[in-house]
């Protein structure tokens, strides 16, 4: 598809459409949406924001590329006024007293956000199931989930409810729920964009990130909001990413792909067989592709949740009612702490406290956490000289199709399995897109850190190609 910023751009600045109007469209169907995408609207600040544009034009002013485009926010992002719930009971009511720095970038470039969007509280989740805000519905088969964590966002930019939504991935949270809705979504590398007002769920491997229905669209919101943070330490300075650099021309990619997710019965038949055909394509059109080694699915996902639920046992201590969070009076401070913590933590987010309280505990960290870590350590390993070797890294983002609502809860291990192939990505602090192609889920780019341009470039690429 094109670009969607383009096109809305190019219609309000020939006075085509309004921005007023444009937005009070968005906004009727969010509200009318049975999806359930939408944790809070954010209706006046979004209509004052379009007049304000709409009487720039009308002054003959010039605006920017972004101003006036309608977004959706994962609602785990601060945004100063609104309330930042994290789809969970515990912070149902938690006001944001600053504004994340990635989302700051967009309201300063002018985009207009509309939502803050449902998903797995805190992230926790593969399915946005995980929530008090009722599962979010697959927006291609309402019956099956939207996937997780951000699946409000994915299934808000499918809808066109937003133009792009801001997503959030840890291990897969933006690019699975984007694979389940088709649509483009990118989990840029670690440090790129400021992780300041993302609330934690793991920090060593959480990042910010774009939900988009095209290449160029994904291009132009991660350049926005790219860049060295003075309040995040991890934040690296990128160059901007041009249209030109990433255009489709003569391509001499080596690509790569893992055996071994291919093998074995984790993956569907229909995953398999249509990935060997993109494959295949691939080779007809004098790419080179290499076979490579890496490590078992079964061995990646248990590293990811033995790090993933250590780190967010530690950060989301701070969720006791007293200093975040609802409070539930009982007899003591102790007290205090156990109710509230066991009323306002959903299932799933308590059963990640529990386990990562104890993979951290004494007699246990040695073999599970520091075991972990040095897996990890592997992993990035394996990744450097898989790209000493080939360009990018093409996989299914899932080896199977969208569950049936309901069905995750009850086998939550089953969960974490469909997890397979985007939480090694994630434990490299590699970039990764899913772009709608390949398989009925979509296909996961994956390239060395902090060459995002390559990526982009390959997915149009394949947009021609596949
Ligand atoms: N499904 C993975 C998990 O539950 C990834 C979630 C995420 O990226 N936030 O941990």
């Amino acid at each position: 598809m094109e670009s969607q910023i383009k096109k809305i751009h190019e219609q309000l600045v020939s006075k085509e459409i309004t921005c007023s109007d444009l937005v009070q469209q968005k906004l009727a169907l969010l509200k009318e949406n049975k999806y359930n995408t939408v944790n809070s609207l954010l209706e006046i600040t979004a209509l004052e924001k379009a007049a304000a544009v709409d009487a720039k034009i009308a002054n003959g002013e010039s605006i920017g590329l972004l101003e006036g485009i309608p977004f959706g926010i994962k609602d785990v992002y601060m945004v100063q006024g609104t309330t930042t719930t994290a789809s969970s009971k515990m912070l149902e009511n938690y006001k944001s007293a600053y504004t994340a720095t990635a989302i700051q970038k967009l309201l300063d470039a002018g985009a207009i956000p509309l939502v803050k969007e449902n998903c797995d509280s805190f992230g926790h989740g593969s399915s946005s199931e995980n929530t008090i805000f009722g599962a979010v519905k697959n927006a291609i088969n309402p019956d099956l989930v939207g996937g997780g964590s951000s699946g409000g966002s994915a299934v808000n930019v499918a809808k066109e409810y937003t133009v792009f939504s801001i997503g959030g991935d840890t291990g897969g949270s933006i690019r699975q729920p984007a694979g389940y809705n088709n649509i483009y979504g990118l989990k840029p590398s670690y440090g790129r964009i400021s992780r300041y007002g993302l609330m934690a769920y793991a920090s060593s491997t959480d990042c910010v990130g774009p939900l988009a229905k095209s290449i160029e669209d994904i291009r132009i919101v991660l350049n926005t909001m790219s860049g060295k943070d003075a309040k995040d330490q991890t934040t690296v300075a990128s160059e901007d990413i041009t249209a030109e650099e990433i255009k489709n021309g003569s391509n001499t990619n080596t690509v790569g792909y893992f055996k071994n997710f291919i093998e074995g019965d984790a993956i569907d038949a229909k995953v398999k067989a249509d990935f060997v055909a993109s494959i295949d394509k691939l080779k007809a059109q004098g790419i080179e592709v290499k076979e490579l080694d890496f490590f078992k699915g079964n061995t990646l996902v248990s590293t990811y949740y033995t790090l993933a639920m250590a780190e967010t046992a530690s950060n989301l201590s701070r969720l006791d009612g007293t200093n975040y969070g609802n409070r539930i009076e009982a007899e003591n401070l102790i007290e205090t702490y156990a109710v509230t913590r066991s009323e306002s933590f959903s299932e799933e987010s308590k059963r990640r406290i529990v386990g990562g309280n104890q993979v951290l505990s004494q007699g246990f960290s040695d073999a599970i956490y520091l075991k972990g870590l040095e897996l990890r350590d592997q992993i990035a390993a394996n990744f450097e000289e898989d790209f000493k070797e080939v360009d990018v890294i093409l996989s299914p983002v899932t080896p199977g199709a969208p569950p049936k609502i309901g069905d995750s809860l009850k086998d939550p291990h089953a969960m974490y399995l469909s997890d397979a192939y985007t939480v090694g990505f994630s434990l490299g602090q590699l970039p990764t897109l899913t772009v709608p192609q390949g398989t009925d889920t979509g296909l996961q780019i994956t390239a060395a850190k902090n060459k995002e341009n390559k990526i982009l470039k390959f997915a149009n690429f394949l947009k021609d190609t596949l």
